[in-house]
Order: C-alpha cells, then structure tokens, then sequence
C-alpha cells in the first residue's frame, strides 16, 4: 500500500492479505516458537528462529499498523504499558524527560517509579499550553524525550503535535505521542513531525475488550528505534500469537467501529452539554472545550469517542448516576464496542486532584438513543 492510501481501505484489507497456499483471505496463525535449520544448519526461513525475535503471525499486524499511521516500522508489545515501558528503557541514568502534567494515570505511576529508580530527571508541562514544553526542557541540559498524550486523559485536553514536535526537535529532543485515543482514523501524529507513536491497542485498535497489547510505531529507523528493537528481543515483552491475530482481526473493522462511536459521543456531548444536571462536559468537539480550535485542525473528520463529564452536587450524585445506568457498564477502560464509564477519582490518588463528581464515559457502538435514554434516567 502507498503512504496516502485511504486508511479505511488498509484497514479492512489488512495488507491485501492472500494465502497463495491455502488460498485463504485472512492470515494464519503461527503458534510455533522455534523454527528449524536444515541439513547446512541454515533457518530453512531466514525471516524466523524463534518467536521472541520474530514471530510471523506479527508481521501482518505491524505491516498494517504501520501502513494506518504512515510510519516506516511498527512492533507489538504485550501491553500498552510494556511498550511505553520499552521506549524508556532505553535511556540512560542521568535523562531528562518531559511528560504533561495531566496524563494517563497508567504511565506517570510507572514513570515516577522508574524514573526514580533509574536516575532520570522527569520535568511536567501544560498539556494545553506547548510554550510550557520549552521552559521545562530548559530546566536541564538536554532533553532525550518529550511525551505527548492527546486528547488526554481524564481532561481531554488537546496538545498542538506539530508545535510541540518543533519545540521537542529544536531542543533535540524525540517527540512520542500516545494517540490510544484519537486513533489513526482522526490523527496521524508521524504526519504533524511525531517520532514515534504509542498506542494501547487494547483500547480502539483492537475494539472489543478482550485483547491486551500495545504498539509503537515509528517515522524512521533512528538510532532510539533500533534500541527498542533489541529491548523487545532481549526482554521479550511480546504479545502471543492469538493476540496479535486477534488485534489484526479487531483492526479491520477500525473505522466503522470508531466513526460510529465518535458520532454516538458528538450526540451525547451535546445532550449532557444541555442537561441541568450536569456542570461541566469535557469533549474536544464542543467549541465551550479550550482545546477545540486545535482539536478541530489536528483530528481530521471527528474528536473520537471518550469524553467525561460532572455531575451537579458532588461525589454522591456522580456515583449514584453510575450506579443506576442500565445499559451502560460500570468499568474501567476505553475502546470498546461497549460503553463504559468510570468515577477516576475513585481509582487514582486524592493527590491527582481528580473532580469527585467527574465521571469519564468511553462511548460505544449502542444505537444512540438507548445511550441517552440510559443517561436521562440515570442523571438526577
Ligand atoms: C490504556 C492506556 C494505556 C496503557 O495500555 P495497557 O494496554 O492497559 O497497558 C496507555 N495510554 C493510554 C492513553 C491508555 O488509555
């Protein structure tokens, strides 16, 4: 496929898969872990030896990956995490990186263990303001990586990719941007000058809650990606090969699922938007939201599917509006076909500062007018 191949094509075809073979149209799966040599001890495939340094039921996922996000290489990992982790791994004692103050609870829990344990200095910016970026790369000699998230969680909050990443570069710094929520079909970050994008393929990419895995993928083979090359084969934190088929599997249906559930969030942004119950609706497609100028530039043909929003009167009403949604699921997670949502405050530290009455709802592909019946009732 060429770089400017219609996304929803390459996602559906999954790299025009054919099995010459069996004839078959979707891919086999490969469970071996070892592969054999011949009577000259040579691989009898080159491509294979065993399944920690490649694993050919992979190779299709990546292909496709890559291909959505217009990079040159793409690797699975087993979790979202591990492949965040994995980026990190590869710096030295004595790094300087910068992370959003606001951000997925997941990885600055992790990064504050590591980053302590390991020595590297970690500087927070504005999410919403990327002139914030410069001054906290300015509060070290150097920078080796500059971490977006956008939209974020639980705010939503828009970053600008193409500012920060000329504001990361200048500072020779790498730009990663975790895009788990807007997916390839509204943003391509590696377009707008991103080095390297992380998703959390349990959330969209994948789509029906049953698959951990997690993907990075890259503009380039620079010397950081051949570090996180190694680190993958070395430390081995692969998904199996059921998973990875399973992934390519979920990714067909990537663009029907996510537009279907982005116009469901639009729909149901506006009618919380107007509801007397409820005090603040965070969602980049409601021009009331700061980052919605940018969002509107930056996300091409939706703002994707998960919003949160407050309910009036506090903590007590917000889990009891949870508690009394029928359809919808009370769960954490996102990216699913299912709806779900969360009190974040019950599942992060007091010390977050997340609202007590803030609930975040990841919205599914339900016919909209039972989400928002389930949502009128629910709401006091
Ligand atoms: C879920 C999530 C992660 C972590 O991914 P796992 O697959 O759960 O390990 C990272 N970033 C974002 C934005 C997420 O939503």
């Amino acid at each position: 496929m060429t770089d400017d191949a219609n996304g929803q094509t390459v996602a559906a075809k999954a790299g025009h898969f054919l099995d010459v073979h069996s004839g078959a149209v979707t891919p086999e799966i490969q469970p071996s872990t070892t592969y054999a040599r011949d009577d000259r001890y040579d691989l009898i495939n080159a491509a294979n030896a065993y399944s920690r340094d490649d694993n050919p039921t992979f190779v299709h996922a990546e292909r496709t990956l890559a291909d959505l996000e217009h990079g040159e290489e793409a690797l699975l990992f087993s979790s979202g995490m591990a492949a965040i982790a994995a980026v990190f791994y590869t710096l030295r004692p004595g790094s300087h990186i910068v992370v959003p103050d606001s951000m997925y609870w997941g990885v600055k829990a992790w990064l504050q263990n590591h980053c302590e344990r390991s020595d590297i200095f970690m500087s927070e910016y504005d999410p919403c303001d990327v002139t914030t970026i410069e001054t906290a790369m300015q509060s070290q000699n150097s920078t080796s990586i500059v971490w977006v998230e956008t939209p974020n969680n639980p705010y939503l909050h828009i970053t600008d990719i193409e500012a920060a990443a000329d504001i990361a570069h200048t500072g020779d710094a790498m730009l990663c941007v975790d895009s788990t929520v807007a997916t390839p079909v509204f943003t391509r970050p590696l377009d707008l000058g991103a080095d390297l994008v992380v998703h959390s393929a349990t959330k969209y990419l994948n789509g029906h809650s049953d698959v951990l895995c997690g993907a990075l993928v890259t503009r380039e083979e620079h010397p950081l990606w051949q570090s996180i090359v190694t680190e993958r084969q070395q430390a081995g934190a692969l998904p199996g090969s059921f998973e990875a088929w399973l992934l390519l599997r979920g990714m067909r249906t990537l663009y029907v699922r996510v537009k279907e559930a982005t116009a469901n969030a639009m729909q149901i942004a506006e009618f919380l938007n107007a509801h007397a119950s409820v005090e603040t609706v965070w969602y980049p497609g409601l021009n009331s939201h700061p980052g919605y100028d940018i969002a509107k530039r930056q996300m091409q043909g939706g703002f994707g599917a998960l919003l949160s929003f407050a309910v009036k009167d506090g903590r007590q009403e917000a889990l009891k509006t949870a508690g009394r949604l029928q359809l919808i699921t009370s769960a954490t997670s996102l990216g699913g076909v299912e709806t779900l949502i969360e009190h974040r405050h019950s599942v992060e530290p007091e010390s977050n500062g997340i609202p007590e009455n803030l609930l975040r709802l990841s919205v599914g592909i339900e016919h909209v007018d039972d989400l928002i019946a389930d949502l009128d009732a629910a709401l006091p």
